[in-house]
């Protein structure tokens, strides 16, 4: 039986197919997860317009399901894949990530974000999910080498680090710009080279750390 959220969101995917999205794996994921979870209880009936991002606090946002939905495409997610994820804001791209990879290692530098976004994860039962507090300019090292990266906060440049972390073969998807608007970017790292394709304008809050923005 759908239920009111399940009616929300099989329109979200019938909106995002007709604006030309046809990536059918994202879709299905989008699918699963509850999206009006990881939002502030006021904007829950709005969490599955496409085009909408809305602020999580801390000054930081949820970014918008079309978004969310073009960032993971780009990054071409296997089953097989271990993903790293910089910035994990309300834990729903996470969560995203998590239901077509084997495992997401995420990372968020405020630690009330990361705190409510483990909550969150964890009520949901997705247990392929680990969550850290830290500056992620420099990746998680640890974990590496990753199948893909997915970076949702906009950097000054490509962070070194993260693309030492990325797998023969791997994927980034990372904004890249001034503090207020950037362009996607997808790397793809074959043998020694990156391969780099330009996506478009985005709007992200800033990746802020050594290899970022300052405070
Ligand atoms: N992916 C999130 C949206 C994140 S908004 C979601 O699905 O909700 C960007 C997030 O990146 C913010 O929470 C911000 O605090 C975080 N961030 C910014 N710079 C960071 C850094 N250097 N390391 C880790 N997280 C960072």
């Amino acid at each position: 039986m759908a239920d009111g959220w399940e009616y929300r969101r099989q329109r979200m995917v019938v909106q995002l197919r007709e604006s030309g999205f046809s990536d059918e794996a994202v879709l299905e994921a989008l699918l699963r997860v509850p999206r009006h979870l990881f939002v502030p209880e006021g904007y829950r009936t709005r969490a599955y317009e496409t085009d909408l991002s809305i602020n999580i606090g801390q000054g930081q946002t949820i970014s918008q399901i079309r978004v969310v939905a073009m960032m993971t495409s780009a990054a071409q997610i296997g089953a097989e894949d271990r993903v790293l994820e910089i910035g994990t804001g309300s834990g729903y791209q996470a969560a995203v990530l998590a239901g077509m990879a084997r495992f997401v290692f995420t990372v968020e530098r405020h630690p009330s974000l990361a705190r409510t976004a483990q909550a969150r994860l964890s009520s949901l039962g997705c247990q392929n999910v680990s969550i850290k507090v830290m500056d992620g300019t420099m990746g998680w090292p640890a974990q590496g080498p990753y199948g893909a990266i997915i970076v949702t906060a906009g950097a000054p440049e490509i962070p070194s680090m993260l693309l030492e972390q990325l797998d023969d073969g791997g994927r980034m998807v990372i904004p890249v710009g001034d503090r207020s608007k950037q362009s996607l970017r997808v790397i793809r790292k074959s043998g020694k080279r990156y391969l780099e394709e330009n996506l478009g304008p985005a709007h992200f809050v800033p990746l802020v750390g050594r290899f970022g923005w300052k405070e």
